[in-house]
């Protein structure tokens, strides 16, 4: 899939569309979801042109891919769910139920957010 500059993400990071942003460093830009599914719902994503996980992990440069995994945790550590728990998803490309087709890792917490994937 080619990455599409009109996606909402992309919009997000021009500046033309709001976000609830909880941290930014120079590669990546964390905020919250605009329909959470959990108490807490961060959307952790990187400032470059990456479709999904496996453009990212192919493309992305190594300290692109090390601020992506840092911001993770340092927003699980703002959100104060490093200790209660939570889960880190990213949904790729049509089985994995995408969206936006811009990466985004899903950070979920502050209570238990049940079985991993949902019975069929
Ligand atoms: P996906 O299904 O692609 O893994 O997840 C896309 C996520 O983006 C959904 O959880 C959805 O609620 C969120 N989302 C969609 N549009 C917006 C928006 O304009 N702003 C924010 N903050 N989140 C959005």
């Amino acid at each position: 899939m080619s990455y599409d500059p009109s996606n909402i993400f992309a919009r997000i990071l021009l500046g033309e569309l709001p976000c609830k942003k909880i941290a930014e460093d120079e590669h990546t830009l964390a905020f919250e979801d605009i329909n959470p599914q959990a108490p807490v719902h961060i959307l952790v994503i990187p400032k470059g042109s990456y479709v999904d996980w496996s453009d990212f992990t192919r493309n992305a440069s190594d300290v692109e891919q090390s601020a992506f995994t840092k911001m993770i945790g340092h927003v699980a550590n703002i959100a104060g769910i490093t200790d209660s728990g939570y889960r880190v998803i990213s949904n790729s490309g049509n089985d994995g139920h995408q969206e936006v087709p811009h990466l985004h890792m899903h950070v979920l917490g502050g209570a238990a957010i049940g079985p991993m994937v949902s019975k069929r």
